[in-house]
C-alpha cells in the first residue's frame, strides 16, 4: 500500500535561502518556498490496518521543515566551503567570496551541498531515522520530493528494507 503527502496541500512547506555555490546564476543568495511531498510504501498493521497514521508522518516533516525555515540553508560537507565560529558571527568562503552571517540565521545541514536533490536525501535520511525511532518495521520505503517552488523537484526514493 502506498500512502501519498502533497506537501502544497498538507502544509509541509518552508521558505529559506540558499546559494549553489559555483552556479553561475544561483551562486549567490536567493531564496524559494519550498514543499515536500512524501510517499510511503509499505504494509499494513495494528489497528486501524494504516501503513501509518497520516498524523505521524506529517508531524515528522513539519518538524523538519520548521527546523530550516526562514533560515539561509548552508552545506556542511560542501568540499570548497570553508567555515569559521567567530563569537556569534559564522564566518564562510568559498573561492574569493567571503561572507558574515549572525548563527541564529543560518542552518548548516550535513550535505555536500543545497540543492533539491541533496535536500531530498536529507529529508529521506531523517525521515527514516524517526520512523525507525517509533519502531516502524512495516515500511518497504520511502521517497521524497523536494519542490523548489511550483513545477520543478528532485525526488529520492530510500529503502528501508534490505
Ligand atoms: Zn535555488
Amino acid at each position: 500500500m502506498l500512502l501519498e503527502l502533497n506537501g502544497l496541500h498538507a502544509g509541509l512547506r518552508f521558505s529559506s535561502a540558499h546559494i549553489v555555490f559555483g552556479h553561475p546564476t544561483c551562486g549567490v543568495i536567493h531564496g524559494h518556498s519550498y514543499y515536500v511531498d512524501v510517499k510511503i510504501n509499505g504494509e499494513r498493521f495494528g489497528e486501524f490496518n494504516f501503513v501509518c497514521d497520516f498524523k505521524i508522518i506529517k508531524k515528522i516533516v513539519k518538524e523538519i521543515c520548521d527546523s530550516i525555515d526562514h533560515k539561509l540553508i548552508l552545506p556542511k560537507n560542501h568540499k570548497d566551503v570553508y567555515y569559521e565560529l567567530r563569537d556569534t558571527t559564522l564566518y564562510f568562503k568559498y573561492k574569493n567570496k567571503e561572507y558574515s552571517i549572525p548563527v541564529e540565521d543560518v542552518i548548516l545541514l550535513p550535505i555536500p551541498s543545497t540543492t533539491a536533490e541533496d535536500l531530498a536525501i536529507y529529508f529521506a535520511n531523517e525521515i527514516s531515522k524517526k520512523l525507525k525511532d517509533l519502531g516502524f518495521s512495516n515500511i518497504n520505503w520511502i521517497e521524497v520530493s523536494i519542490n523548489e517552488g511550483i513545477g520543478q523537484g528532485a525526488c529520492y526514493r530510500m529503502y528501508l528494507k534490505p
